[in-house]
């Protein structure tokens, strides 16, 4: 776990308010740096972990379940910061497939996992990539999909302004590469 440096975002707040020609004593902006540096640690928590911590910290899992049949978790609704202008990606929402091996996750802890990497500046390919990644560890298997859809406001409120365009992405593998009919399975299913 690599902590958050707080007391250095107050300190960079301050100064992006003396740079925007604002004066950071004033009534209104006198508390900001320290909401600012507080809001920042709550929606970048998960840059505290690797993804391979993450995974550890959700692990509970229902062993000797023997399915095998398609598992899907969708419509979790996240919100995230993209890395390229640090605005806000929202109106997302996480959908998950899998087959279980031996074992299935608590439903739950797919929401969780899901939360923890959108707390992280991202790209909506990487947030669906980290997913995936870190199910494959705790559950054991490749055969795994995840789609998100959102929007993102740096091209919604500024730049090239398309408010309402929403931008759908998805990770893929193993059986859900190779097997068109289960890949429908589960787009139908959503
Ligand atoms: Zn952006």
């Amino acid at each position: 776990m690599k902590e958050i440096d707080k007391d250095l975002i107050k300190e960079s707040i301050r100064n992006i308010l003396i740079a925007l020609g604002d004066d950071p004593n004033r009534e209104g902006l006198k508390e900001t740096p320290k909401r600012v540096a507080k809001m920042y640690a709550e929606v970048f928590e998960g840059m505290q972990y690797t993804n391979e911590e993450i995974a550890a910290m959700f692990n509970k899992c229902f062993e000797d379940v023997k399915t095998g049949d398609l598992v899907v978790v969708e419509h979790i609704p996240i919100f995230s910061y993209c890395e390229h202008h640090l605005a806000l990606m929202y109106n997302m929402d996480v959908s998950v497939g899998y087959i279980p091996k031996d074992k299935v996750i608590g439903l739950s802890k797919i929401a969780r996992i899901a939360d923890m990497v959108a707390k992280r500046l991202q790209l909506q390919e990487r947030i669906g990539m980290d997913i995936m990644h870190i199910l494959k560890e705790v559950l054991e298997t490749e055969d795994i999909i995840v789609v998100i859809r959102g929007e993102h406001a740096c091209m919604t409120t500024r730049g090239i302004r398309k408010p309402g365009t929403v931008t759908k992405t998805s990770a893929i593998s193993g059986a859900f590469g190779s097997n068109q009919a289960l890949r429908q399975e589960f787009y139908s299913l959503l």
